[in-house]
């Protein structure tokens, strides 16, 4: 193999506040000769000064790149690291983290610095691509995109993973190796790698993944006004989205693949500012440790059930992996833990359990875990996520056991309010509540450290450690009982 450099090419420019007003991308073209086996671009632009928020400076320029086709066509993807790196190459076997490695076909490519923030005195930018000619000859290999491991059996019904966690194919340090040793480590059983935008782990998840640990495929949709992560996905879905009415199409993209979605952490620093849209699966309720966000994560959630909508809530560390575990460190994969009831440990399996809402949310891979089921006076029961149908009024009892959670504060809720408070007094505990409901609705119970005065009082802030998901309660004529039975 011989390899020469062949020349560079220098993208320059200014950007001011209205370009970022009329739209979020600016697009670059360049052109590929024949020959080309490899391509370095680094970027630089004025920073100006240091802003007072975790953005950093007052301008930033994501960066990612698309080969010719046409553009919203997601196999030109071929990578993006945001405002992670000032630098990458492409390959065609090898490629920086978060880039696609393979051929670098002829013709105009794509350069999109994505406009996260822009000061009021505008950004010059310049972007350089270095190309390398070379004989080397590209043979196509099968991807392991296609052969996520499906069929690993798992001896227990509940699954204990996380939902979202981060690798140097975006903004963290470790690669999938070390995340996955990490998840181990933490006693998980799966695991979504979900980086920033980019689906270049996709390729890695199968060899970190083994019969104790299944590495789900995953891509956080990062947006300038919201996040929301895909699980299950085999293609690149597109993220340059800045309007509500925008977000149905990153909704079908995902379940055309069969995968789900769900709204990520929607009230932190970076929010999610397009309101309820229908067709999500999930919303992310608890992200990393415990803290307000959450909670008014969870008060929405509530607000959505209400309403009568049937939406999962579930948990996420959003662990951004640095290269060494410290096992000190508070929040970790695994913090919040989510537990999936599936078939067996499989990416179908995992995906059908949280579609089903057979989902719990603990404070850490150990728990403490709630067991709730509701069951009606004939002994039919529905467990977490499915539907109960009752007569009106009908007395039902709930079931409820926790280990691990002495002197903990146990809430039922069902519309939004706690309509059942009890104090916990042991680590193996079990108990059971009788009921009448009137109308459709849910319940659902959660978890916390405070007492059950303080909590009645809501006087003080409750540090939650577990949360189910919603039995589903519907009202039904008698006649239409007779024909459910
Ligand atoms: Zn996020």
């Amino acid at each position: 193999m011989s390899r020469e450099a062949q020349g560079t090419i220098i993208l320059s420019g200014h950007i001011t506040r209205e370009d970022k007003r009329s739209g979020d991308y600016r697009n670059l073209s360049f052109e590929v000769s024949p020959g080309i086996v490899r391509f370095d671009v680094q970027y630089d632009y004025t920073r100006t000064r240091f802003c007072e928020s975790k953005a950093g400076h007052e301008n930033v320029l994501d960066i990612g790149i698309f080969s010719p086709g046409a553009f919203d066509n997601q196999h030109v993807f071929r990578g993006w690291s945001g405002g992670a790196r000032s630098e990458f190459f492409i390959g065609l076997d090898d490629a920086t983290p978060g880039y696609l490695s393979g051929p670098l076909t002829a013709g105009i490519w794509t350069i999109v610095l994505g406009l996260y923030r822009i000061g009021d005195t505008g950004c010059d930018y310049t972007v350089t691509v270095m190309f390398t000619v070379g004989d080397e000859v590209f043979v196509l290999e099968e991807t392991a995109r296609d052969r996520i491991p499906d069929g690993v059996s798992g001896g227990s019904v509940w699954f204990v993973g996380d939902l979202q966690s981060h690798t140097h194919h975006s903004d963290a340090e470790a690669s999938v190796e070390e995340i996955a040793a990490v998840a181990r480590r933490r006693g998980l059983d799966f695991l979504a790698v979900t980086d920033h935008n980019t689906v270049s782990h996709h390729p890695e998840l199968e060899r970190f993944s083994s019969g104790d640990l299944l590495l789900l495929p995953g891509m956080e949709v990062t947006t300038y006004y919201g996040h929301a992560n895909i699980w299950g996905l085999r293609d690149w879905v597109d993220f340059r989205y800045r309007e509500s009415k925008e977000i149905p199409r990153v909704i079908q993209a995902a379940h055309a693949q069969d995968a789900l979605i769900s709204i990520n952490h929607p009230h932190t620093d970076c929010s999610w500012e397009y309101g309820w849209v229908d067709g999500f699966d999930a919303i992310e309720v608890w992200q990393g440790l415990w803290n307000a966000d959450n909670l008014a994560a969870v008060q929405w959630w509530d607000e959505l059930l209400s309403e009568g909508k049937r939406i999962v809530g579930v948990g996420g560390s959003d662990r951004h992996q640095p290269r060494h575990y410290d096992p000190h460190f508070p929040h970790q994969v695994g913090t919040p833990a989510t537990r999936v009831r599936a078939s067996r440990l499989s990416t179908d399996a995992i995906l059908t359990g949280i579609r089903a809402g057979h989902v719990t949310i603990a404070a850490e891979p150990g728990g403490p875990w709630i067991s709730l089921r509701v069951i009606r006076g004939d002994g039919v029961r529905a467990d977490i996520g499915d539907e109960l149908t009752v007569y009106a009024g009908e007395e039902l009892t709930v079931d409820c056991s926790i280990q691990g959670a002495n002197n903990n504060t146990l809430e039922l809720v069902s519309a939004g309010e706690v309509i059942e408070y009890r104090t916990v007094t042991s680590d193996n505990w079990h108990t059971q509540f009788s009921l009448h409901v009137n109308r459709t609705t849910y319940l659902r119970a959660q978890l916390h450290t405070g007492s059950e005065e303080a909590a009645r009082e809501r006087d003080s802030y409750p540090l939650f450690r577990a949360l189910t998901n919603p039995i589903y309660i519907e009202i039904l004529l008698s006649d239409d009982r007779m024909k459910d039975a």
